[in-house]
């Protein structure tokens, strides 16, 4: 496993280095000191997953994001600090999979680096993850390849698995706590917000509209709901 760290604080990346040192035998953790630095390194060391920092001294950790996601699905956690819940908020609508606040301890950033991999290799594939397919909307989840009116577009890790569990729903309701346990794990059942941002985050991709969507329909109080787009 390859941990790529980027963040310009030396203490930090000595903590997860420590950290993965201790706990996770067989883990090779690289960091990047720059944004731009970072980028390079997903692109030619491919690592498993990526530990991005917001503050960095040439490019922020958002637009850095918005880069890697032109060209990787790879997991993201974002370090945020505490108290900021608009870099959360920003952060995992630009594709972060997951954020860790400073300062976290050794079992909470194991417990997320391992709740990311678990939804990424997740969606194996399997006879009944057949394409779905309808007029408007194609999604091939072995493939991961979603077009919508003829365009194609792409779905982070997280965004594919969450439309796998909608769509084999379809047209039933499925309540905040199973999204969330299915898609993020039991210890999430209680994160909506995460959940909100992440259907918010779909639906845009759908081309479904925000403010009254047709696609992922919001159920009031209960969860969300799959409908077939038609037409
Ligand atoms: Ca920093």
């Amino acid at each position: 496993m390859k941990v790529l760290v980027v963040e310009d604080n030396p203490g930090i990346i000595e903590v997860v280095s420590l950290c993965f040192q201790l706990r996770w035998s067989g883990t090779t953790v690289i960091s990047a000191a720059t944004g731009r630095k970072g980028i390079e390194l997903v692109e030619t060391e491919s690592p498993d997953v990526i530990i991005l920092d917001i503050g960095l001294p040439d490019i922020d950790g958002y637009q850095v994001l918005k880069e890697i996601r032109r060209f990787s699905e790879v997991p993201v956690i974002m370090l945020t600090v505490r108290g900021e819940d608009t870099d959360v908020a920003k952060g995992l609508e630009l594709g972060a999979d997951d954020y860790i606040t400073k300062p976290f301890s050794h079992i909470e950033l194991i417990a997320r680096v391992q709740a990311v991999l678990r939804r990424s290799q997740g969606l194996s594939v399997t006879d009944d993850e057949k394409p779905f397919t309808s007029s408007k909307l194609s999604v091939d989840f072995a493939r991961n390849e979603v077009t919508i009116n003829g365009q194609s577009t792409k779905l982070t890790s997280t965004e594919r698995k969450l439309l796998y569990h909608l769509i084999r729903n379809e047209g039933r309701i499925l309540s905040h706590e199973s999204l969330l346990s299915k898609v993020w794990g039991d210890t999430y059942v209680d994160a909506r917000d995460l959940l909100r941002v992440h259907i918010q985050h779909l639906r845009q991709k759908l081309g479904d509209n925000t403010e009254v969507p047709s696609i992922i329909t919001t159920e009031h109080g209960i969860g969300y709901k799959f409908v077939r787009p038609t037409g």
